[in-house]
């Protein structure tokens, strides 16, 4: 099968809205993000409904931009792909009938593919050749998951939290600090001008499961380093230093234990620069593939990559459902 040449994508899992073009797989010709994280500062993270409304309103407008910024029309497209979930199940719905009304309208075959996977897929995406195996690490939001990549499609699970996700962590503590929503690239800026040893904190260790995660302990212990304290820099540096040397040190003993020949990072937490310092100290012997530019947020060029390189020929059928929750194993 002679594989798409342009691939519309189209992302709606949380509070982002976009709509991309590829080229083969890989040369993405347009990535258009509307995010509605604006109106959810005042309620300190993603109000589902606002998120939806917004997402209605966005939808059409945010395709038509992808188009004309790629200079590419419609009956020049080859394939739709859209995030089938996990996510937000009413934002995920409309992305979903946009993907579906626009394979109806313009006769062009539907794929469904995870964000999840999407997210692993930015990093893999323009690279010629990945050493595998590979640890894989999704770090965002939602999600804190560790695998082995056997080959894109081939996941065997090896580590998640098992309460919040690192990203939720960060957006929960840069409130606790009083810092806007999403908490993360605040607390890393903050984080700059404090000591990361000025409280000693630990990440939670899972009994009898080392390579799993937990931060809700350390979140915790961070609402009581806050009492009476006013050091809120010192509090971001030591509460970032300790979750993400979690993640690294728990990283490094997964790749050993399962003969991990690179390191591919995925999700919005490995925007943060300090995660990268603390990975490239610790792997100096694995190369790691980190999602280039804008591609570590939310976004559609992933999920129209990850669409081209995932379809077949078929296209799915126009019952494809939305998930909140699906796993990549
Ligand atoms: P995603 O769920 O992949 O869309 O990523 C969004 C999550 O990444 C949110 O929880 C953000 O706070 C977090 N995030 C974004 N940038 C950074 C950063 N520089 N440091 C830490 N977390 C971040
Ligand atoms: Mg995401």
């Amino acid at each position: 099968m002679q594989k798409p040449k342009y691939v519309l994508g189209i992302e709606s899992t949380c509070d982002e809205t976009g709509a991309a073009v590829v080229q083969n797989g890989k040369i993405i010709l347009s990535n258009i993000i509307a995010s509605s994280a604006d109106i959810h500062r005042k309620y300190g993270g993603v109000f589902p409904e606002l998120a939806c409304r917004r997402h209605i309103e966005a939808i059409i407008p945010v395709v038509d931009e992808a188009l004309q910024t790629a200079g590419v029309s419609p009956d020049q497209i080859d394939l739709i792909a859209v995030a089938k979930g996990p996510g937000l199940i009413g934002a995920l719905l409309i992305g979903m009938n946009a993907a579906k009304g626009l394979s109806i309208a313009w006769k062009k075959p539907l794929i469904g593919v995870n964000h999840v996977e999407a997210h692993l897929y930015a990093s893999m995406m323009d690279v010629e050749r990945v050493p595998l195996p590979a640890l894989g690490l999704v770090l965002s939001g939602g999600h804190t998951l560790m695998l082995k990549i056997l080959e894109i499609g081939a996941y065997e699970p090896i580590g998640t939290t098992v309460d919040d996700a690192i990203g939720e962590a960060f957006d929960k503590v840069g409130n606790l600090l009083g810092l806007p929503y999403p908490g993360g690239p605040e607390v890393e800026k903050l984080a700059r001008l404090g000591n990361p040893k000025a409280f000693p904190l630990s990440a939670g260790k899972v009994k009898r499961s080392p390579l799993n995660f937990s931060f809700s302990g350390l979140k915790t212990a961070v609402l009581y380093a806050m009492k009476g304290n006013v050091d809120k820099a010192g509090i971001a540096a030591s509460f970032q230093e300790t979750a993400l040397r979690d993640v690294a040190h728990k990283a490094l003993l997964a790749s050993q234990t399962f003969d991990c020949q690179s390191i591919i990072l995925g999700g919005g937490v490995t925007a943060n620069q300090r995660l990268k310092e603390i990975m490239k100290e610790t792997f100096p012997h694995l190369p790691i593939f980190w999602p280039p530019g804008t591609l570590s947020l939310d976004n559609a060029a992933m999920i129209a990559g990850l669409g081209a390189h995932k379809f077949t020929g078929l296209s799915d059928p126009l019952d494809l459902e939305a998930k909140t929750r699906i796993l990549i194993v």
